[in-house]
């Protein structure tokens, strides 16, 4: 039988220390962990089964298992989804999926120095599964992917190594023990059957599959099997059972009532199925009715994950039918540009076997899409100012992209644009805040683009525009060249660079130009191979000269940027 012992990935190791020395105050998270990646297992192995239905075999019913076994101090987590390969334990077990990231290691490099990793932190990481090791000594994972026949071990004391080996395992699923480090005074017991009913019922109440414990109970010993003493009355009218109970409730939290539920249940659900550990900045949960009819509940988060920008990034919306899941990150549902948002879409109309390629052709899909777009434009723009613009910071590189490509949305999206201005401070502005502040007779909405705000607020462009007292928008991000290019006009205002053309602002007068006509001669001919040519303008109040780019040329930046990435 294959066995071997593996070394850490070195972002492992230093997370498994940050985990063990950082969350010792929120060690009962663990669980949540466990059972969201048991749940997220029977959801991919539902999913699968939809085109391979011999897959499932007799093992139909699905569930959560968890065992506490005082005696021997663990705990044991337990599911029939869809299990792991000797080779899937090796590659989910042992490395950290978004360690590649630049974010990845900038935030470790920070925690380092701060020496403490919040829950947060640790969420965006994407390591469910280390916390374990906040409460274990040792870890043991006993799995079986669905259909094969063999079966894996894993298993750590979350130092530097874990070991794997072939297992024989009878049935599909994995099994996660957890061999429980003694506690401190204080601590919480988890093999106590209260603790454990506690953790469920406030952080995994929702999942959708039961999660079952055998518990002690007493039930009528029936007529019959009575024990009768010597007058014939009953020594005994109850007897202690052990039978298994459902620890959560199972209710979808999309089909509840709004005001039935807490937010508390909104932000721990929102933690399922976003993966992120962050309380979400805005929600929004609908029944509709009417021609079409589904169930939305949506979250937009209040911080970015590390890798938002990752082009494998998994997003989109949860997908169900009649509350029966049918697969995540749906990205039919929503633009690539609103991949921040996280929810679920329940639509009983939908074929329940529907396949990601029919979906791109499916009108109730399209209609659904249309519709959460919308109420997600309408969300963002009734959020305060002051939680907009935290939402802006974390997400607007984001949002931006929809300009170039969602036509029928670009006016939309503009009016989300926030910048900083020439006139705004350390504040940011939106378009429109901006169009109503405009200056007398000013006709175009003015901006310039570099890399940062300092060589911008002290560019020569911007002299003629300061005298006439116009406002103009700083950028600074590479994405608004195209963002201004695709947008063009907001509110019936064009947008124009103040750094190309010659800004329509007054025309320098004949006699200047034609007193320096030798100069600028002399000038193009010595930079010959750099301009296109030298003229008189009226932009500049206090420099001697500046560069500027034809009205229809790159700016300078954005030339800058093309180099940069090779073209
Ligand atoms: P995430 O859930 O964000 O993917 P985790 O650290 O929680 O990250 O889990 C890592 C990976 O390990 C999962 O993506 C999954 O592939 C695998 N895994 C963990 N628990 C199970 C389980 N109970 N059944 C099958 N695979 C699992
Ligand atoms: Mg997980």
């Amino acid at each position: 039988m294959k066995q071997e012992t593996h070394a850490f990935q070195t972002e492992v190791k230093q997370m498994l220390h940050l985990i063990i020395h950082s969350l010792y105050s929120n060690k009962e998270i663990f669980l949540r962990e466990l059972i969201s990646n048991a749940s997220d297992a029977i959801d991919k192995l539902r999913f699968k089964s939809q085109t391979e239905p011999e897959i499932l075999g007799s093992d139909t019913d699905f569930y959560i298992r968890i065992t506490p076994d005082k005696e021997n101090k663990t705990l044991t987590i337990e599911d029939n989804g869809i299990g792991m390969s000797f080779e899937d334990a090796v590659e989910n077990l042992g490395t950290i999926a978004k360690s590649g990231t630049a974010g990845f290691m900038e935030a470790l490099e920070a925690t380092r120095k701060e020496g403490m990793l919040t829950p947060e932190l640790i969420g965006q990481f994407g390591v469910g599964f280390y916390s374990s090791f906040i409460v274990a000594e040792k870890v043991v994972v006993e799995s079986r992917a669905a259909g094969a026949d063999k079966g894996v071990r894993w298993e750590s004391e979350g130092s530097g190594e874990y070991s794997v080996a072939e297992l024989e395992k009878e049935n599909r699923g994995t099994r996660i023990t957890l061999h429980l480090k003694d506690g401190e005074e204080g601590d919480l017991n988890f093999t106590e059957e209260w603790t454990i009913k506690d953790i469920i019922k406030r952080h995994s109440d929702f999942i959708a599959y039961p999660i079952l414990m055998e518990t002690e109970s007493y039930e009528p010993i029936p007529e019959e099997e009575q024990e009768k003493d010597e007058e014939g009355k009953a020594k005994e009218t109850m007897r202690k059972v052990r039978k298994d109970e459902t620890l959560n409730s199972m209710k979808a939290i999309w089909a509840r009532k709004k005001e039935e539920v807490k937010d508390e249940e909104y932000t721990e659900f929102y933690r399922h199925i976003s993966k992120n550990w962050d309380e979400p900045a805005e929600k929004l949960h609908l029944h509709l009715e009417g021609a079409v009819e589904y169930d939305v509940l949506i979250f937009i988060p209040s911080k970015a994950p590390f890798d938002l920008f990752q082009r494998d990034r998994r997003h989109g919306l949860h997908l169900y039918c009649k509350r029966v899941f049918v697969m995540d990150d749906c990205k039919e549902l929503l633009p690539e540009y609103l991949g921040f948002v996280h929810g679920v879409v329940d639509a009983p109309d939908l074929d329940l076997n529907v396949s990601r390629e029919i979906l791109q052709q499916n009108s109730l899909v399209r209609n659904i899409r249309k519709n959460i777009v919308k109420r997600v434009f309408d969300l963002l723009s009734k959020m305060e100012e002051e939680k907009y613009l935290s939402f802006w910071k974390e997400f607007g590189p984001m949002l931006k992209a929809g300009i170039p490509t969602d036509f029928e949305n670009k006016e939309k999206i503009a009016g989300l644009l926030r910048y900083p201005t020439t006139k705004s401070g350390e504040k940011l502005k939106g378009l429109k805040e901006y169009v109503e502040n405009m200056a007398e007779g000013q006709e175009a909405i003015y901006y310039l683009s570099g890399e940062n705000l300092t060589a911008l607020m002290n560019s020569p462009h911007l002299e003629a525009l300061k005298a006439k007292d116009y406002e103009v928008l700083l950028m600074t991000d590479p994405v608004d060249e195209w963002v201004v290019d695709s947008l063009r006009e907001f509110e019936g205002k064009p947008l124009k660079s103040a750094e190309k053309g010659d800004l329509e602002l007054e025309k320098p007068s004949e006699e200047v130009a034609e007193s320096f006509k030798g100069l600028f001669e002399f000038i193009k001919k010595e930079l010959e191979e750099d301009v296109k040519e030298v003229k008189a303008s009226a932009r500049l109040k206090e420099s001697v000269a500046c560069l500027s780019a034809d009205a229809f040329a790159m700016s300078a930046f954005m030339e800058k940027v093309m180099q940069a990435s090779g073209q």
